[in-house]
């Protein structure tokens, strides 16, 4: 199967082939002047249900709709296209609107930016002990976009993305130098775009440096839902199969950290042998979304999506929550809501689909993870921990937060019993402020 992708200018023939309404096409184009949009054959042959099209979950996952910018964001969009503005104009009107989207263009690379030598390593973020992200500068796209994506702001020319151009060494050095880190997880947009003889320019100065405190690599990636291919058929297939299995005969494991958002991705053939591929590779497979309004918001959904999974090999990781960027109205569900759904999928499935953890915000102090709700003397709290912590010392201790039925993101959070604080609050200030900080968001 050949990768044939679709931008806002050749995907309205499509649409229109698929009887979608004048109106549903115009919006895609309002909207998708502003927020990124591209998708591919794949995905709009195999994995969008073009009968319940636009109500379709997978399309909403992939074609940007009218509620995902405000009102007002929408009609000044749509008034400087139909006035027939030029480019530069349309892209004029658009940053506007996606400056108050919360891009935090810099800020978001800025205070987690690791450092050698007193040189700052951008393309690197060293937040959690012992993981270092790793954006490699071929990697920061994806075989399609989705809506909720909160990297977003790259996708449109927004943020300015600096890497040094000995990367691969500056990463190696790093590794070594730190003895604590034990996981490189390679990062994007998808680094799974990337032709392997680019991904491998990376991966094997990790593998031939022998760095004894270096146990995983991990990758982040979308292409087993968006593009199978890639582990089957693209020319380079077999060799990236071959890349997998090299690290595992340096005695590092290997994850795929996949990226799949409804269970309608684990439904195709192609997944269910692409998958095959990257196991017999001897890398495994874990899985992560966030829960989605309009997409997965469903304990059915997530039973469904744990199930398949589980039974085509892949270890369930991580439920998020939608991160408080870009169409977050759109996509959040309260925290309540999102525990009961966790709660209701965990109930649901067996004990080996309950490797799942969540529901958790990654936000300024850490992994912040939601318990649940309890009723403690009279009054009744929403309890959390943080699975992971910018003090690796705060993971897993409980703390309490007023109860809130609202309550989308961590911002939102009171602490309980009169307590003015949390209990990390003056660390994290302490911290954050030897860093520049521009944003308050992450
Ligand atoms: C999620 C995340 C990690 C990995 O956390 P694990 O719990 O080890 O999977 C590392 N760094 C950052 C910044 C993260 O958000
Ligand atoms: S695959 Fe990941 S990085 Fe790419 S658009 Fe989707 S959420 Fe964003």
């Amino acid at each position: 199967m050949n990768y044939n992708s679709f931008m806002l200018h050749n995907f309205k023939n499509i649409l229109q082939l698929k009887s979608l309404s004048s109106q549903t096409i115009e919006a895609i184009e309002i909207v998708g002047s502003v927020l990124p949009f591209k998708t591919n054959n794949y995905v709009v042959d195999n994995l969008i249900d073009w009968k319940k099209a636009p109500d379709d979950p997978m399309f909403k996952l992939t074609f940007p709709q009218k509620e995902m910018l405000l009102n007002d964001d929408y009609n000044k969009m749509k008034s400087v296209i139909v006035s027939g503005a030029d480019k530069q104009q349309i892209k004029e009107a658009a940053n506007e609107i996606r400056l108050r989207l919360n891009p935090h263009p810099a800020g978001q690379l800025e205070h987690n930016v690791p450092m050698i030598e007193g040189e700052k390593l951008y393309g690197m973020q060293h937040k959690y002990r012992e993981t270092v992200l790793f954006f490699p500068s071929q990697g920061q796209t994806c075989h399609a976009y989705c809506t909720f994506c909160f990297r977003w702001p790259q996708f449109v020319g927004m943020e300015d993305l600096k890497f040094a151009s000995k990367e691969a060494e500056l990463l190696v050095k790093y590794v070594q130098d730190n003895h604590e880190v034990t996981d490189v997880l390679f990062t994007g947009g998808d680094p799974l775009i990337m032709k392997t003889k680019h991904l491998e320019t990376y991966i094997r100065p990790l593998l031939e440096a022998e760095i004894p405190n270096l146990r995983h690599i991990r990758i982040g990636t979308k292409a087993l839902g968006y593009w199978p291919y890639r582990f089957l058929t693209d020319d380079d297939a077999r060799d990236l199969l071959n890349l997998f299995e090299d690290v595992k005969r340096a005695g590092k494991h290997l994850a795929l950290m996949a990226h799949f958002n409804h269970p309608a991705e684990l439904s195709t053939d192609a997944v269910a042998e692409a998958i095959k591929n990257v196991l017999n590779s001897g890398a495994v497979i874990r899985t992560q979304s966030p829960v989605l309004k309009h997409i997965n918001d469903s304990c059915e959904v997530w039973a469904d999506m744990l199930k398949k999974q589980v039974s085509l090999g892949c270890i369930p990781y991580y439920m998020f929550v939608a991160r408080n960027t870009g169409a977050q109205h759109y996509f959040s569900i309260p925290l309540i809501e999102a525990w009961k759904i966790f709660r209701e999928t965990y109930q649901s499935v067996s004990g080996i689909c309950r490797t799942l953890r969540g529901p958790s915000m990654s936000c300024l102090p850490g992994k912040v993870q939601i318990l649940g709700v309890a009723d403690v003397k009279h009054e009744r709290v929403m309890t959390f921990r943080m699975i992971q912590g910018r003090n690796p010392d705060w993971a897993a201790r409980p703390f309490f937060a007023k109860y809130d039925e609202e309550a989308i993101w961590y911002t939102d959070l009171q602490p309980a019993f009169d307590e003015e604080k949390f209990f990390f609050t003056d660390e994290l200030n302490e911290i954050l402020s030897h860093n520049v900080i521009e944003s308050d968001f992450e």
